[in-house]
């Protein structure tokens, strides 16, 4: 198929590019900027590099006419839930003003599937066992609140038979894909980059909130591997291409690791100490967030090969430079 990857430069975006590339798929990465300062990840052949905006529905619409493209992979946003608290305009204006931009490109130019990356951040505050998917959604901060109004979106859209979808909710993504991706934003807020560089440069690593109520006071997350997740991907489009019923589902291990134990676990893997500091708590950070991947496994035949902590941070460090 021919398949737009929007946010295709980002760390997940690259990984979901090349996986498709490797199944087959030709694939058009569509981002807002080139791939210069990185370096040419996207070596695959098959993967073309547009620069773009997803807000820009006329372009949008002429490159999904000029590429004959069959089904959109959207991962392109805005996805720092603290800088979402303190500038929630510009998540609404990305996430969602460019979500109804891409949706109108896509009826107009007649291409009715789509993937997208929504989130864990849908459900909230929660309990702490695995969520499933019929959890109550209920955000607490805006970047959450502007992935679930995408998925109302979809649903409607979905009613009207005027697109098929597959709202995929990530949970953690981590570690990384050797010559394809790394874990690297700017700035970086996420905790395994900023682990890794606190290791390099001796300047601790802030915890945020060690007060909660989750054994060792640490905030809990469920961390799945780039890669896996990059595949859920690739299964999402196959089962809308056999015409399957639009889903949402979790990519989730349903296993759940504190801060402190995924920064003991990056110690191992690096054979040296992690400094770190106490700090509070980072605002809109739920608690824990765990989901259940029960639904992805029966629907789409999911698993994720490497849900061990230790294999994702040993890819992660393997990969990582300062
Ligand atoms: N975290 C931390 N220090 C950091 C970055 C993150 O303690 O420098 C914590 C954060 O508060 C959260 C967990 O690590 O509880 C995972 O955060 P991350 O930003 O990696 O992903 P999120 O869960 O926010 O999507």
């Amino acid at each position: 198929m021919n398949v737009l990857v929007t946010g295709a430069r980002g760390y997940i975006g690259r990984a979901v590019a090349h996986r498709l590339a490797d199944a087959g798929h030709a694939v058009v990465g569509f981002d807002l900027a080139p791939l210069v300062e990185e370096g040419p990840l996207h070596t695959a052949s098959s993967i073309r590099q547009l620069v773009g905006d997803v807000r820009d529905e006329e372009g949008l619409t002429q490159t999904l006419q000029d590429h004959a493209v069959d089904a959109v992979v959207h991962l392109a946003g805005k996805i720092v839930v603290s800088e979402s608290v303190t500038e929630p305009l510009a998540y609404w204006d990305h996430n969602v003003g460019g979500g109804i931009a891409l949706l109108k490109a896509m009826v107009a130019a007649d291409v009715r599937q789509i993937v997208f990356s929504s989130s864990a951040a849908v459900y909230g505050e929660v309990a702490p066992e695995p969520i499933a998917e019929q959890h109550r959604r209920e955000p607490m901060n805006p970047y959450g609140r502007t992935k679930l109004t995408m998925e109302w979106m979809l649903e409607d859209l979905d009613r009207a038979g005027a697109v098929h979808y597959v709202a995929l909710r990530y949970f953690n993504a981590a570690g990384a894909v050797p010559g394809v991706t790394v874990e690297r934003h700017h700035p970086e807020t996420h905790l395994i980059p900023n682990a890794l560089t606190a290791a390099a440069s001796g300047r601790p690593l802030k915890i945020f909130g060690s007060d909660y109520d989750t054994g060792d006071g640490t905030a809990m997350r469920d961390y799945v591997h780039v890669g896996d997740l990059a595949d859920a991907h690739r299964v999402a489009l196959d089962h809308l291409a056999q015409g399957g019923a639009s889903l949402a589902l979790n990519v989730a291990t349903g296993l759940g690791y504190t801060v402190a134990e995924v920064v003991a676990s990056l110690e191992r893997a690096l054979g040296r100490p992690v400094p770190t500091v106490a700090a509070d708590r980072r605002p809109g950070d739920p608690p824990l967030l765990i989901g259940r991947g029960t639904a992805i496994r029966e629907h789409l035949g999911w698993v994720p090969a490497h849900p061990d902590l230790d294999d994702i941070t040993k890819s992660a460090v393997a990969a990582h430079r300062p």
